[in-house]
């Protein structure tokens, strides 16, 4: 698969990392939008209509909202964000099963060590999870 790596600022990590310590110890999740040429832009925070420890599903609303906002800019559905508050950062069962955006990145931070949370990024494509290196600059 191409694009095996991926660049974000670190301000775009850190305000995932911080919304997603702000919802512990509920699952955050939001959407980043981008560009196929400009990568990843804007982080854009949703509730967990869920509130579980576990699950998230982001909120209709939210999701609309989001959705609406990144089509005005002209921008895509560039990459899925989640936490887990208590298990690693690799998709689990569930997220393979609401994995509708095969061409989206995602994110997923663990904050099983809530001082030091840890970020990965997948493609999941048919169920099938291949893990992205992820480069802060
Ligand atoms: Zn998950």
């Amino acid at each position: 698969m191409e694009n095996s790596k991926i660049t974000i600022t670190r301000a775009l990590k850190e305000q995932m990392l911080q919304h997603a310590r702000k919802e512990l110890p509920y699952e955050a999740c939001g959407v980043i939008s981008g560009s196929a040429d400009r990568g990843p832009l804007q982080f854009y925070p949703a509730r967990n209509e869920l509130q579980s420890t576990t699950r998230y599903h982001i909120e209709p609303h939210d999701l609309y909202r989001i959705i609406m906002d990144i089509e005005e800019q002209g921008h895509e559905i560039w990459g899925i964000y989640h936490s887990h508050p208590a298990s690693p950062a690799y998709p689990s069962e569930t997220d393979l099963k609401q994995s509708y955006y095969p061409d989206a990145y995602y994110l997923i931070a663990s904050f099983a060590d809530v001082k030091k949370p840890v970020l990965r990024a997948f493609r999941i494509v048919d169920k099938q999870v291949e893990e992205v290196e992820i480069r802060v600059k």
